[in-house]
């Protein structure tokens, strides 16, 4: 296939980018580098079946010229990290909701399949364990702009459904769940190269609120793996799929096993939610995917552990 990748320097972006060369694929990113970085993909810009395109998803000629000579587009560009949302409310809005509609148009003009990254952020503050894709979601109110993130990638779940049913246009949705790995910065708050950074530079791992809320880590290699597959099934038309390993962790105990596996003297911090964000902040204390559904129809796994996880990402930062 040839593959669009929108986001396509982004870190997971880059992964599947990879993946796809590898497998004898010819991949194109288009990327505005505002959090994607050219250092990410340099490595593959010898590959013959590679090209990068700098620009942005909400430049409508440039998406049309590159989603026509494209079969399938994997749209990830998005503005994504709790910190990154809670900063700039506006660019994550018009990101993830012009950039999608652009995108998605684009892709229906030229009838073309694709496959749009949303997020567990969707379930809310749900409480169910774990997330099926047809459970209720529960959002904070629209004065919290956290809740801007789910809402904005809600709507392009719907986008994506509406012009799948009304259109006919190829639409597969999957939610990530916390994924992590190597080129997975921290800058924008993510836990898992945070906690290995401050673990490995001696300085105490900075865990928010009581550290009892959960989260479960998938490693990215398994997430494109899953991405790829699903690309490739007709069968997948039209839904919407969980991405994650159901293997929980508080984040307590996720920082002591860093420190631990880092042979690191750091200590634990904990810092009031209000503090590390905003006032009235608002977190979930769970969040674990159901993966019935997509090992179901393509009988896919996520296959490290936490263990392994964490020492890739360690063996990453200490290189
Ligand atoms: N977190 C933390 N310390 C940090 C960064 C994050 O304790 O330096 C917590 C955060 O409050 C949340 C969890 O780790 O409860 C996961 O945060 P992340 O931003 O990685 O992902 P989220 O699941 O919130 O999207």
């Amino acid at each position: 296939m040839r593959a669009l990748i929108t986001g396509g320097a982004g870190f997971i972006g880059s992964h599947l980018s990879e993946h796809l060369l590898s497998s004898g694929h010819a991949v194109t990113v288009l990327d505005d580098l505002s959090t994607g970085q050219l250092a990410n993909i340099a490595h593959l810009k010898q590959n013959n079946q590679f090209e990068f395109a700098q620009g942005t998803i909400l430049d409508h000629n440039r998406v049309d010229e590159l989603v026509l000579r494209h079969d399938v587009i994997f749209h990830l560009a998005a503005a994504v990290g709790v910190e990154l949302i809670l900063e700039s409310p506006v660019r994550t809005i018009e990101t993830n909701v012009f950039g999608t509609e652009t995108v998605m148009r684009a892709v229906a003009r030229h009838q073309k399949r694709i496959l749009i990254a949303s997020t567990s952020e969707v379930y809310g503050k749900g409480t169910r364990v774990p997330f099926s894709e047809d459970d209720d979601r529960l959002l904070g109110p629209t004065t919290k702009s956290r809740w801007s993130y789910a809402a904005s990638k809600a709507m392009d779940e719907y986008l994506a459904q509406a012009y799948y049913h009304e259109r006919q246009v190829s639409t597969i949705i999957f939610r990530l769940f916390n994924t992590v790995g190597p080129r997975q910065t921290g800058r924008y708050g993510m836990v898992v190269p945070r906690f290995v950074q401050q673990a490995l530079t001696g300085v105490p791992l900075t865990v928010h609120g009581s550290g009892n809320q959960s989260r479960c880590f998938c490693d990215v290699s398994d997430v494109v793996k899953a991405m790829a597959v699903l690309a490739e099934t007709l069968a997948a038309e039209g839904q919407v799929f969980n991405i994650g390993n159901p293997q929980e962790v508080t984040i307590t105990e996720l920082a002591e096993r860093i420190i631990d596996l880092t042979g690191s003297s750091s200590t634990i911090q904990y810092i009031p939610y209000e503090q590390a964000y905003a006032p009235g902040f608002e977190d979930m204390m769970r969040r674990v995917p159901s993966i019935a559904k997509i090992q179901q129809i393509i009988d896919w796994q996520p296959t490290l552990s936490l263990n392994d996880i964490l020492m890739r990402v360690i063996d990453y930062h200490r290189n």
